[in-house]
């Protein structure tokens, strides 16, 4: 049998992040599972979803805004499993600001998390990773394909994601690693269900009734596709983004 594999996801006390981990554990990979120290998720229910699921896990506190904080989340991997194979950088907020409203300083905050964020996931992932190693970043559809008013930081954040994965996959080919993205459309988790920044319930619900698919997409349904895209089934796509919209944008 060989050794189980070995993964970091970023966010995973929630949302997108939670379903990867318990996907992962469906499959024997074991996770060390970021979770935010400032967010109200819980990652311990991340925890128990692994377990249940039969896979093994640590939680593990950080914050993408800090490369000390990053570089030893994935140290964490080798320190408890004696290896690193996937990263998923999947941390990110999301924040509602009319142009006018857009200082520096919120542009900035949002880019530290949601793009350097990323940046810093990837590189300290790389730097532990062997043949066969592969990272996805979680970008959007308001960075891929489509415009969201009230939200240029954000869409420009999820864009430069997407540069970002296509270099770094040039970069590290001849290593035998890949970097791939996922543009998810509408998901539902805490992110879109907070009316401020984003739908909101009523929102969501509304929304989904205009996607081909009928509905709002389920966490489940990105963290098969980033799942898919570590896995060795995806041996030779690299530097791609797939978008799991429910045909949102094609319409
Ligand atoms: P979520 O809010 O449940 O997950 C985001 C996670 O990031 C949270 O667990 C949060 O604690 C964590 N996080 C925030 N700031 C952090 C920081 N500085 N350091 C470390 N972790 C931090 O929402 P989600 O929808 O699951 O989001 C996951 C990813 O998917 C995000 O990058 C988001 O932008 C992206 N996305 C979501 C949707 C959607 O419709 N939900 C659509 C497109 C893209």
């Amino acid at each position: 049998m060989p050794e189980a594999k070995a993964a970091i996801v970023t966010g995973a006390a929630s949302g997108i992040g939670r379903a990867v981990a318990v996907h992962y554990a469906a499959r024997n990979i074991r996770t060390v599972i970021g979770t935010f120290p400032g967010d109200p998720h819980d990652p311990e229910e991340t925890l128990r979803q692994v377990k249940d699921a039969g896979g093994q896990a640590v939680v593990h506190e950080v914050d993408v805004r800090s490369t000390d904080s990053v570089e030893a989340f994935a140290q964490r991997a080798v320190d408890e499993y004696g290896r690193l194979d996937y990263a998923v950088a999947n941390a990110g907020i999301l924040r509602n600001a009319p142009l006018g409203e857009l200082s520096d300083e919120r542009w900035h905050d949002m880019l530290d998390v949601d793009l350097t964020g990323v940046l810093r996931t990837l590189r300290a992932g790389a730097a532990r990773m062997g043949e066969g190693g592969a990272m996805v970043a979680v970008s959007s559809i308001a960075g891929g394909v489509y415009g969201w008013e009230e939200h240029a930081h954000y869409a420009a954040a999820k864009a430069g994601v997407l540069g970002l994965v296509r270099s770094v996959a040039v970069e590290l080919g001849p290593r035998q690693i890949r970097a791939n993205a996922v543009i998810p459309g509408l998901i539902e988790t805490p992110q879109s269900l907070d009316p401020v920044n984003s739908l909101g319930p009523e929102g969501l619900r509304r929304a989904g009734n205009d996607i081909p698919w009928g509905r709002v997409g389920h966490p489940e349904e990105v963290a098969e596709v980033i799942g898919f895209l570590t896995s060795p089934a995806a041996n030779y796509v690299t530097g791609q983004a797939i978008v799991v919209d429910g045909g949102l944008t094609v319409k």
